[in-house]
């Protein structure tokens, strides 16, 4: 564990504040001085993934996030099956699974209901319903921990890049300076319109207030009202979260300001009209609404900026793949970062981080789109999904959709190659036990069944596992940090060329 940053950063905020009379960005000599290899905007949960995943490389990192306090409210539904493994990968598995309940990894392709296909491809293959705040408070420890420096009440609010470096401005004016800037700001990240990048896509069509209170009627009569009202209103439910308190949920009325946060007057009148009583909600611990926009970045980077998470790409929360998409996000890049920063990336890597990550987030906006059109009151659709309820009978046709939702099925585009190449390899049994516990540190992995390869020159970067009882059908993979098979065979000079597309020149 790393306490402080290795390459001299300061270890606290004073230090930075203290820099005297800050110049502005362009004045070469007198710029700020270059503290940090990375300032992150934003410490949601793609924020403090990346930031862990950059100081598993040593990279000083700092993460500015605008609000004094985590969040509270509550948002998420569970972590997927791809976030799952991630997590197993840098030994942080069992912490999270101490938070959350693990259920079965089905019904949620537009909350069609039916049982999980059988033998998924995973060792972890289940959905944990996990509260959004506490695994956001999980990573951050996990992230500082590793020795992130975390910057509360601090707001990105400028920034100016140039051949060397970014200065970010805050609200507060103070300027700070860093190598690389990553937005993990949000959807309407400030980043990203700072930096012109388009976000095409559509507006809101219809918004849901979403809120925890307390209730003036008793379980059985809100059961039963509950019950036939989401014959035709999809996103509509009262449920007990424990000690008298409900999460509520309920269409508004129309599209609204989204900043501006609901009243307990909206729920009333909403709950009023839909189900024809108010359920006597009151004492409201949050409040918070949500719409069904669905946008993507253009482009994931312009020179030292980058975007990542919701920033890049939001969509309606049907499915639950937002938060998952963004930390996946965070893996990608992160190595990839690092690798620049620690000078031994080749080329084109930084670039292969939109060039994978953009596809996959297209496809999440698409099959949101077809899940949003699956929950229609209207005839049409509403025929639409019984005939898929149908389909889904068949076994391929469920695993598709489940592999899809849990991104297991991901496959990066490496070229010509087995269907493995591009995939992620499950955890799978090797001589020291399981695979995911050999890839904590970050590093790439050659499993080694031939026990006849090496990585020479990258043995900095990459470990060597020597092992005929690994469970494969091929003879040696090549694994990147995030997992992704990069190469497959039993050619040493095949392998070194794959060696240095991925990990660049070997070192000496
Ligand atoms: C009702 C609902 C249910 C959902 N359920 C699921 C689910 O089950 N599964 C799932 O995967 N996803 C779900 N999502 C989506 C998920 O909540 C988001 O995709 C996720 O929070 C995105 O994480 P992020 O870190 O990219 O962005 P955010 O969580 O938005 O974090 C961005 C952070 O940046 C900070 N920030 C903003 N501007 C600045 C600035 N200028 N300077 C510094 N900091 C700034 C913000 O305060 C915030 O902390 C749901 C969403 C909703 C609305």
């Amino acid at each position: 564990m790393h306490s402080q940053f290795s390459a001299g950063p300061p270890s606290n905020d004073r230090a930075e504040r203290d820099v005297p009379g800050l110049p502005s960005p362009a004045s070469g000599a007198d710029r700020t001085p270059l503290r940090y290899d990375v300032i992150i905007a934003g410490c949601g949960p793609t924020g403090a993934t990346l930031a862990a995943e950059l100081r598993l490389h040593d990279v000083r990192v700092l993460v500015l996030e605008k609000e004094t306090e985590p969040k509270s409210f509550v948002r998420i539904v569970g972590l997927h099956i791809r976030s799952l493994e991630l997590m197993a990968m840098r030994g942080l598995l069992d912490r999270i699974l101490e938070h959350g309940r693990q259920r079965p990894a089905a019904g949620f392709f537009a909350a069609i209901n039916k049982p999980a296909p059988k033998g998924l491809d995973s060792a972890h293959a289940y959905l944990l319903g996990i509260p959004q705040p506490v695994i956001e408070r999980l990573l951050e420890e996990h992230a500082i921990a590793l020795g992130a420096q975390v910057r509360r009440g601090c707001a990105v609010a400028g920034f100016e890049q140039d051949d060397e470096g970014v200065t970010v401005e805050l609200a507060d004016g103070e300027q700070l300076r860093s190598r690389y800037l990553i937005g993990c700001d949000g959807g309407r990240s400030t980043v990203r319109k700072l930096l012109g990048v388009g976000f095409p896509g559509e507006p809101s069509r219809t918004e849901t207030l979403m809120g925890e209170m307390e209730v003036g009627v008793p379980q059985e009569e809100i059961a039963a009202k509950v019950a036939d009202i989401r014959e035709t209103h999809q996103p509509f439910w009262l449920r007990p979260f424990g000690r008298g308190i409900y999460s509520v949920v309920v269409p508004a009325a129309g599209v609204g300001d989204r900043a501006e946060p609901p009243t307990l007057e909206d729920f009333q009148q909403q709950l009023r009209t839909i189900a024809g009583t108010d359920f006597g909600v009151h004492s409201p611990r949050w409040l918070s609404r949500f719409g069904d926009a669905t946008r993507l970045a253009e482009r994931y980077r312009v020179g030292r900026v980058l975007l990542a998470g919701d920033a890049a790409h939001i969509h309606p929360p049907i499915g639950g793949q937002g938060l998952n998409l963004g930390v996946q996000d965070a893996f990608n890049l992160g190595w990839k970062l690092a690798a620049q920063i620690r000078g031994w990336a080749p080329d084109t890597l930084l670039d292969t981080y939109q060039a994978e990550r953009h596809p996959v987030a297209e496809d999440v906006l698409d099959n949101t789109r077809a899940q949003m059109e699956l929950l229609s009151a209207e005839p049409g659709p509403r025929a639409v999904r019984r005939l898929l309820t149908e389909l889904m009978d068949f076994d391929e046709v469920n695993r598709h959709l489940i592999e899809k939702i849990t991104a297991i099925g991901i496959r990066y585009d490496f070229g010509a190659g087995p269907d493995l190449l591009g995939r992620r390899l499950r955890d799978i049994d090797v001589k020291q036990g399981r695979l995911y516990g050999l890839l904590h540190r970050g590093r790439g992995l050659l499993l080694d069944r031939t026990e006849g390869l090496t990585v020479g020159g990258w043995s900095d970067r990459v470990d060597h596992l020597a092992d005929p009882t690994a469970a494969l059908d091929v003879p040696c993979v090549l694994l990147r940090p995030d997992g992704h098979v990069a190469w497959i065979g039993d050619d040493q000079q095949d392998l070194d060329d794959h060696l240095s597309r991925w990990f660049g020149r070997p070192a000496g």
